[in-house]
Formats: C-alpha cells, sequence, structure tokens
C-alpha cells in the first residue's frame, strides 16, 4: 500500500522549484531548502524550449506563461552580415522567452511547497529508510528521499561520492540586456535572433513583454574564468570582438550599460545520479554548455520525469525508482549535453569550410527534431 512519502529538494533554482510543483501536482509532500536567504536571480533572460513548455503548462501555468513570456516566433539564423541562412520551421509546441527573474518568481507562486530559505545542506547521510540532511544553520531534517537539485557546485553530487571536472570550451560568453526602447528597430525584433561568425556568435531576444532584450555573445578566451554567471564584464573590450559585423549587432552591443561574463564549461556525463534514497537533477546531475538553450528545459524534464516515477511508490521501493528515473534521464541527457557542443561549434564556423558548415547544420536541424518534441512525462509513464 502506497504511503505518502516525505520529499526534500534541495536547491530552489529552476530545477528544484520546477520539480516541487511537479511532485505537489501528483500529491506528494515536498519541502525546498534553499542555501540562499532569499530569492536571488540574475538580470538575465532565458529561452523554455518547446520541450518544456509543454510541461510546465499541464499543471495549470498556461495563464501565467502567456502572462509574463514573450512568445517566441522561432529562430532566425543569420551569417555575421546579416544574411539569412535559416529559419527553421518552429516546432508545433511554442517556446517562450523570460526574465529569469519573472520565471523564479512565477514557479515561487504557484508552488505549495514550503521553501526553507538560508538552509545550505552540507551533508547527506543515509539512514535506515531514507536519508538525513544536515545544514549549515545547525537543522537536521530527515526525508523519505532527497533530490539534489543544488546546481553545478552540488554538494549533493560529492555526497553520494561523484567528482567532477569541468572542461573548458574556450569560449566566454558575455551577457547584457537593453532597453528596446533605446534602439530604433529594438520593437521589430522577434524570435530568437543567431549572427554566426568565424569563432563568434551572438543571439538576442525580447523578453519581458518585448521590454527588453536580452543578448549573449559567445567570443574565443584563452583565460579560464571562474565557473559563475555574476562577473562583470567589459562591453568596450566586448564591442571590439564584433568590429565589422552586421549593424544591428554593434547596435546591440553599444546599447549596453553593463555586461557579466561567463565562462563556458563542459563535463562528462556523470556514471550514476542515484545512491539509496538520494539522487540528483537539472545541473547538479547533467550541466551543458547552452547552445541549445536547454540548461533549464533538461531540469525541467527531470522533475516531471521524477515525480511520475515516484508517484504510488512504496517506501521499500524507492532506490529502484531513483534508479528508472536516472536510467531514464541519463540516456536522454547526455545526448543533449554531446547535441550542445556540437550546436555551438556550428554557430561559431560560419565563414570557414562551407561543405563542413553544411554538415554542421544537418547535424544541429536533426537534433532539434528528436530534443523539442519529447514529452518527458509520457516516457515516464511508459516505465510504469
Ligand atoms: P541552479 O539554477 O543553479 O539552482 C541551484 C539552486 O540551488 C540555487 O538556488 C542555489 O542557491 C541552491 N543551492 C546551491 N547549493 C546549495 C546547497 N548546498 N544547499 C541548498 N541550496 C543550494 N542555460 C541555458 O541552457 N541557456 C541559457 O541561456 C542560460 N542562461 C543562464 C543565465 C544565467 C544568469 C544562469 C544563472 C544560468 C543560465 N543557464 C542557461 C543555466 C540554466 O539556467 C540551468 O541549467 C538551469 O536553470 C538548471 O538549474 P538548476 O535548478 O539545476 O540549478
Amino acid at each position: 500500500m502506497p504511503v505518502a512519502l516525505n520529499i526534500a529538494i534541495v536547491g530552489a533554482g529552476i530545477g528544484g522549484l520546477s520539480a516541487a510543483l511537479a511532485l505537489g501536482v501528483r500529491g506528494m509532500s515536498v519541502t525546498v531548502f534553499e542555501g540562499a536567504e532569499a530569492p536571488r536571480e540574475a538580470g538575465a533572460g532565458i529561452s523554455i524550449p518547446p520541450n518544456a513548455s509543454m510541461l510546465l503548462k499541464r499543471p495549470g501555468l498556461r495563464g501565467a506563461l502567456e502572462k509574463l513570456t514573450t512568445r517566441s516566433s522561432g529562430l532566425t539564423l543569420r551569417t555575421s552580415q546579416g544574411e539569412c541562412v535559416a529559419r527553421p520551421n518552429a516546432p508545433t509546441v511554442p517556446s517562450y522567452q523570460i526574465h529569469r527573474v519573472d520565471l523564479l518568481e512565477m514557479l515561487l507562486g504557484m508552488v505549495k511547497a514550503p521553501v526553507k530559505f538560508g538552509h545550505r545542506c552540507i551533508a547527506v547521510d543515509e539512514t535506515q529508510d531514507g536519508a538525513r540532511m544536515s545544514f549549515d544553520n545547525g537543522a537536521i531534517c530527515d526525508a523519505d528521499v532527497v533530490i539534489g537539485a543544488d546546481g553545478i557546485h552540488s554538494v549533493i553530487q560529492r555526497q553520494i561520492g561523484l567528482t567532477t571536472r569541468p572542461i573548458s570550451e574556450g569560449i566566454v560568453a558575455y551577457r547584457g540586456l537593453v532597453h528596446t526602447e533605446k534602439l530604433a528597430w529594438g520593437a521589430e525584433l522577434h524570435g530568437l535572433n543567431m549572427w554566426m561568425g568565424l569563432g563568434r556568435s551572438l543571439i538576442c531576444f525580447p523578453v519581458s513583454q518585448g521590454r527588453l532584450i536580452n543578448i549573449v555573445a559567445f567570443v574565443p578566451s584563452m583565460h579560464d574564468l571562474e565557473e559563475t554567471w555574476f562577473a562583470p564584464g567589459n562591453v568596450g573590450t566586448l564591442a571590439a570582438e564584433y568590429e565589422g559585423w552586421d549593424a544591428p549587432v554593434r547596435d546591440l552591443i553599444a546599447a549596453l550599460d553593463h555586461t557579466f561574463c561567463w565562462g563556458i564549461y563542459d563535463r562528462p556525463p556523470l556514471p550514476y545520479w542515484s545512491c539509496g534514497h538520494v539522487t540528483l537533477l537539472g545541473d547538479a546531475a547533467h550541466p551543458m554548455v547552452p547552445h541549445f538553450g536547454q540548461g533549464a528545459g533538461q531540469a525541467i524534464e527531470d522533475g516531471f520525469a521524477l515525480a511520475v516515477l515516484l508517484e504510488d511508490a512504496r517506501r521499500d521501493e524507492i532506490p529502484a525508482r531513483l534508479k528508472a528515473y536516472q536510467d531514464l534521464r541519463l540516456t536522454r541527457t547526455s545526448r543533449v549535453q554531446i547535441a550542445s557542443r556540437l550546436a555551438g561549434r556550428f554557430y561559431r564556423s560560419a565563414g570557414g569550410d562551407p561543405a563542413e558548415q553544411a554538415e554542421q547544420m544537418r547535424g544541429w536541424a536533426s537534433a532539434a527534431e528528436w530534443i523539442f518534441p519529447y514529452d518527458a512525462e509520457k516516457a515516464a509513464l511508459a516505465l510504469r
């Protein structure tokens, strides 16, 4: 006879909160523990791809998503001089572009579970029939299941015996937001717009119902930047990298007041994620380079798949259910990690060998065909 499971999520980022939402919808009792003292997000935009937006809409988020986000009108790929290379057909399920602060607030507003801020987890130990978490404020809590959604520097990952080494992609991303009204053509910008050149690429898209334009510019770097999203960058240095590019690219950079620098790192897929009553989710399990916009998308998929596989579980079934979740998700996220790396190479190869670029574009288009229409809940339901 299934009993109400007591589930703990460590980390109230996009992954942890999406999981809390999905588990709550399926009737499970959840508590979220967040290390920060209060909600904290970076000033940046993010794209919610179709494979994630289809899941978020199910628990009644459709209205909130439509209100807060900018529905994407698809992707346009251009050369560094602005000639259109491709405008792939938009997937049938829409993607959305949103300010990260709005997304976090929306999720916090929807989640019924208590979110305990100021609880930084420092250790997790298996108990006879669950796991015990210790926090830096002295609190100790027991749960039937502990989900480590604590991001790229995951403590929970280390607690289950894993160590990973980040590998630099040799590029850094400059990120920033521009007020749309600062650009004469800003209000006409729709969808995701990518300019591709040799060694560099720049993507921009409107967020906050078109009031802001989010920019991410990738440039080569010899320096290994700290793996953080909050290091300040220099707008002048960025402008020099894009000298001679299409006028809108130069306009966008000139309109930036400030920018953040983000070292782009990759990690090989982990050998396992689940150990006894503890598992991982999101960046704690599979950090990926951002070139398919799938970091948040895969974290959201994890939470919804895990909720399906934990629903109605008996206590003695938990380790097997967490193993099934790991096996299902590891296969897919490892493929997405590889596809994301290859997508970045494609975007930054324009102007090089045309035959090689055409081959890379075919690979990119076929990856888009299996990444975007995937239904993580359906895949998990097929295992029950
Ligand atoms: P995170 O969002 O990192 O959340 C982890 C949470 O856990 C945080 O709230 C943290 O405070 C908390 N935490 C950490 N340690 C502990 C602990 N010991 N105890 C308790 N709490 C803890 N991906 C893309 O694919 N494309 C993009 O364009 C893109 N842009 C991004 C821009 C920014 C500014 C940032 C921050 C990330 C971006 N990403 C992007 C990455 C993407 O957002 C993540 O892949 C995705 O959100 C998965 O998040 P997560 O919840 O697993 O981890």
